[in-house]
């Protein structure tokens, strides 16, 4: 994983690309590995970079990378 901070335009597009996943009823939505019942993980900003987080309990992990270039004009 890479350490280097990411840009704000790397974090603004980030976090629209995950919103967007997670609203698109055709894609699996992204959801926590620790408990499956908790709701869709949502992007969080951290330490110059961004994650998915749990909104219910403390899992994170990295954003897949076919979801940050979902969005990608072809
Ligand atoms: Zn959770």
């Amino acid at each position: 994983m890479s350490k280097k901070r990411w840009t704000d335009q790397e974090i603004i597009k980030a976090i629209e690309a995950v919103e967007q996943w997670q609203k698109n009823e055709h894609l699996h939505p992204l959801t926590c590995r620790s408990n499956s019942q908790h709701p869709p993980l949502v992007a969080w900003p951290v330490e110059g970079m961004v994650v998915l987080a749990c909104t219910e309990c403390s899992y994170i992990q990295e954003i897949p990378q076919v979801v940050l270039i979902a969005n990608e004009p072809s």
